[in-house]
């Protein structure tokens, strides 16, 4: 479906993101992408969803290649991004401009309601908390249903509470439509609660060093057992890309001495 073939990006810098990566997504399936800081994973993320250019490889959704934003593909920030001049309603609106007023209002009521938002759609972003914000960014992404959304840390600036709120919603919007989902996460617990499929990624150049399966069924418990064996799996998998980072860094230095 959401496919990534020998992807590379060297930045005029020179910085090194990613070294050809390659990713196939399942469709329907959920990825999360872990990995140390400055290991690529935004810039893997800003390439599909067509926002930088690659300096080699190709990113293919089915057979078709992409290189620009695609209708078929949401994108959800770890901030809400929502149009600060635009009404609740009109920022969920935003991706059906092309649709006729009477679809494009009952599209937008009833996300708002799958969404516990009913009767907010005449307010201003301004007067929503931050993790209904965030909901709205979420509803804006899916509501022209896109086939692949993709999440850069969308819950990281959010409390714990209304991040586990909002995990609950992801998946039931997920199950009722099924978009292939990746997600940036530096959250193993997050990544653990909603992905299929966990990339863990090192650095210097930007690679992927493991993918974890997670063939739990839903819904989960984040503090049963299996979910605990998978969590362990992940943090030993990211110590392993620490370590090997910090030895990579002491032989650029010729060791010790
Ligand atoms: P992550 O999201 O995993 O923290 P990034 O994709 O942001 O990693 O960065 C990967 C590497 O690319 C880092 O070394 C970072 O410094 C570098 N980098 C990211 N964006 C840019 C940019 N716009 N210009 C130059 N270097 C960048």
């Amino acid at each position: 479906m959401l496919s990534i073939h020998n992807l590379s990006k060297i930045y005029a810098n020179g910085a090194h993101a990613l070294d050809r990566i390659d990713l196939s997504l399942q469709p329907g399936a959920i990825t999360a992408i872990v990995g140390g800081s400055g290991c690529g994973k935004s810039t893997l993320l800003r390439l599909i969803a067509g926002l930088d250019r690659a300096s080699d490889g190709a990113i293919r959704i089915g057979r078709e290649t992409i290189s620009e934003p695609h209708p078929d593909i949401g994108v959800i920030f770890q901030e809400p991004r929502l149009l600060a001049w635009l009404s609740v309603a009109d920022n969920v609106a935003f991706g059906l401009r092309d649709r006729a007023k009477e679809e494009r209002e009952a599209l937008v009521a009833n996300m708002l309601a799958q969404i516990g938002l009913s009767g907010y759609g005449a307010r201003w972003p301004r007067e929503l908390s931050g993790g209904q914000q965030q909901r709205i960014a979420i509803a804006r992404a899916l509501i022209a249903g896109p086939k692949a959304l993709l999440l850069d840390e969308p819950f990281s600036a959010l409390d714990m509470v209304t991040r586990q709120g909002l995990h609950q919603q992801l998946l039931a919007l997920w199950a009722a439509r099924k978009p292939t989902i990746l997600m940036v996460t530096h959250d193993v617990d997050e990544a653990v609660l909603l992905a299929d499929r966990i990339v863990v990624m090192r650095s210097n150049p930007g690679r992927i060093a493991t993918i974890i399966d997670n063939p739990q069924a839903r819904p989960r418990d984040r503090l049963s057992s299996s979910s605990e064996r998978v969590q362990r799996e992940v943090i030993a998998a990211l110590d392993r890309t620490m370590r090997g980072e910090g030895e990579r860094q002491l032989e650029a230095v010729g060791g010790w001495w």
